[in-house]
């Protein structure tokens, strides 16, 4: 740079006469120049910049960090009969083998008993997730000479009445080394206190309202970091007075604490008593976590992945009330977009290392039929798109414009007036060509393959025309909610992987932080939608200004990257292939003395596996595979091969 200053120096010097006097003022020019020259660097580099991103060049490619099998495999395997034909090998997936006999989990539900009802829909998903075989029985079938085929009971009964005589069988059962989990606060009867003895209960009291959780011990991953408020909190707990040799692990936050879950040793066996007793999907994580702590361990796949997504992203400049942009920032929309907002957002996924996955719409429009005109307002598409994509993230279609894939049989029930049902499937389908071909014009060396449905709504129709894009994953929602398109974490019979999000929005309140809470450890998965436009909606809190909102997304992060540093940062369809590994492993346990083999079926170059161990026992070493500490008594286990034995010592060897 000095040089070529020079050189322009030279040239001057030779244009201009040699007297002295003008030596000063050369000088004070060479200066001038240099400063210009500078600028004009930086100048030229910008435009460069910018010219690069306009032509839609990028710095970098972002490896593959998984695989996504053929879809045509993923039809074949979830669509395929087990055990293969002809095969003379017993098949013990999902089943424990103590000393090579094998065993299962009995649910023990109650016929038309609204709680048993409740609680068999929050069982059957978590044991069949956690890959843990189970057979049911209904309360008034059960006999206590059935045990032997089981180490572990989930009791999900309010009328212990019904046990009857069995009770003394129970109890002395679980002496000998069986493992009973009571699964919600009963109904209080004379038969349900007899098993006071083994629960470890010295007094029981009236319902009572749990307003907050808080964890006692180092149990759940994120749990210790701040106490977890509930939402609509009811009189879904008894109060308890417990042994002293009762371990509690939850407590309620209230004044005069009740115990939540608590486990106890009764001879060679565990009882677990879970008295949380709200049993919606979003608290999963906290009902399979006390069941992990019935016996000697407890071992179960998990996906470990994060990812956020951006909703219309990159899209026209969204619509919606500019109140409090104006009030805080006085700019417009569309500066604060690419001044403010992007910058806060791109900053905080650089801090964490997030990849984000963005949501094409290309035209706020409400046309539903003809032909979808192409949008040519494309700077915005191609600055925000490629800078994303420049930082790992990911691009996926959200639609044409931001009409759900319904037709006309899909009922709104009044809720979304605004909404326009599309005609036919052809225009459906002719809106999806328009779109993707858009974006394939913007952003030509990337393939689409996750999908976000407008709304959360989406019919069978349109995943259907979706099925014949190079759409891979759907991303709706996990939660249940009115009309929306819920989902589990799952490759679906059609091949496309469900990986719908859990959190959303800048204003995380106590039900999003319980679920994220419940998901860490339920599934090891983060799942967050953002909404570019929320500063632009009040339900949505644009009246605490962006500043704020940005604020407690910064929050929600820092307890998720503090409870779990090494959790995977995923795009959207690395999502997916980390979710198919998940969902199509299967999983055998075989334990001898302190030994644990885990046998995995469809393994598909690596696992991940939660560990919970009992009574101080720590990893010893690991074959197979290597694994990291998360709480007191849990352990990641990353499987890099197909059998991976685990030794456990006793904390004291
Ligand atoms: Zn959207």
């Amino acid at each position: 740079m000095h040089d070529f200053g020079m050189e322009k120096q030279k040239e001057m010097e030779h244009s201009s006469d040699k007297k002295q006097k003008v030596r000063i003022k050369r000088e004070l020019s060479r200066i001038n120049l240099l400063g210009m020259y500078l600028l004009g660097t930086v100048f030229v580099a910008f435009m460069v910049a910018l010219i690069l991103v306009q032509a839609n060049v990028r710095y970098t490619v972002r490896p593959e960090v998984l695989e996504l099998l053929p879809k045509v495999n993923l039809v074949d395997m979830k669509n395929t009969e087990e055990p293969s034909e002809g095969s003379s090998e017993k098949n013990n997936y999902g089943e424990t083998l103590i000393e090579n006999k094998s065993y299962k989990t009995l649910l023990i539900t109650e016929e038309g008993d609204p709680q048993s009802i409740k609680s068999k829909e929050l069982w059957d998903p978590i044991l069949s997730q956690m890959k843990i075989s189970s057979d049911e029985c209904d309360v008034s079938d059960f006999k206590c000479s059935m045990l032997k085929d089981y180490d572990k009971i989930i009791m999900a009964v309010t009328k212990y009445q019904k046990l009857s005589e069995e009770i003394v069988g129970i109890k002395s059962w679980v002496k000998k080394g069986g493992n009973l989990m009571v699964a919600f606060p009963p109904e209080t009867s004379g038969s349900y206190k007899s098993l006071f003895e083994i629960l470890g209960v010295s007094d029981s009291g009236e319902a009572v309202v749990v307003e907050g959780l808080h964890f006692e011990k180092d149990f759940l991953i994120g749990g210790s970091a701040h106490d977890f408020g509930i939402i609509d909190a009811y009189e879904s707990s008894l109060a308890y007075a417990l042994y002293d040799d009762c371990e509690v692990y939850v407590k309620s936050t209230d004044e005069y604490p009740v115990p939540v879950i608590w486990k106890r040793k009764v001879g060679k066996g565990t009882v677990v008593m879970d008295n949380f007793g709200i049993m919606d999907k979003a608290y999963r994580g906290i009902h399979c976590a006390a069941y992990s702590l019935l016996g000697e361990f407890c071992v179960y796949p998990v996906i470990n992945g994060a990812a956020f997504y951006i909703d219309d992203f990159p899209s026209p400049v969204p619509e919606g009330d500019s109140t409090y942009v104006s009030r805080d920032y006085n700019m417009s929309v569309a500066d604060f977009y690419s001044q403010v907002w992007w910058n806060d957002i791109y900053e905080l996924g650089r801090r964490y290392g997030i990849h984000y996955t963005g949501l094409v719409i290309e035209d706020y429009s409400n046309q539903v039929e003809g032909e979808f005109p192409r949008n040519q307002e494309i700077t915005r598409f191609r600055y925000f798109g490629n800078m994303l994509l420049d930082a790992g993230g990911e691009i996926g279609i959200h639609g044409y414009n931001h009409m759900p894939l319904v037709l006309e049989n899909f009922d709104y029930k009044d809720q979304y007036d605004a909404y326009i049902q599309w005609p036919s499937i052809q225009d459906m389908r002719n809106s999806l060509l328009e779109v993707f071909g858009f974006s394939d014009e913007l952003f030509p060396d990337e393939e689409f393959k996750v999908y976000v449905p407008p709304s959360n709504v989406l019919s069978e129709e349109g995943r259907k025309l979706l099925n014949d894009t190079t759409i891979r994953s759907i991303a709706a929602v996990y939660l249940p909610t009115d009309m929306a398109y819920e989902q589990e974490f799952e490759v679906s019979s059609d091949g496309i992987i469900n990986t719908p999000r859990i959190t959303s929005g800048c204003v995380i309140d106590e039900y999003m932080e319980l679920a994220a809470l419940s998901e860490l450890n339920f599934h090891l998965v983060n799942t967050h939608f953002h909404h570019p436009d929320d500063v632009l909606d009040e339900d949505r809190g644009a009246a605490l200004g962006w500043k704020k909102l940005y604020e407690n997304l910064r929050n929600y992060m820092q307890w998720l990257y503090m409870s779990f540093p090494n959790i995977r940062n995923m795009t959207g369809s690395e999502l997916a292939a980390a979710v198919q590994n998940y969902d199509l492993l299967k999983v055998e346990r075989r334990i001898n003395d302190r030994e644990i083999t885990l046998n995995f079926g469809d393994f598909n170059k690596e696992a991940w596996m939660l560990l919970r161990v009992s009574d101080g026992q720590k990893i010893d070493y690991v074959t197979g595979g290597s694994y990291i500490s998360m709480t007191d008594d849990l352990y990641l286990l990353q499987c890099d091969t197909d059998k991976v034995v685990v030794r456990l010592k006793q904390e004291t060897e």
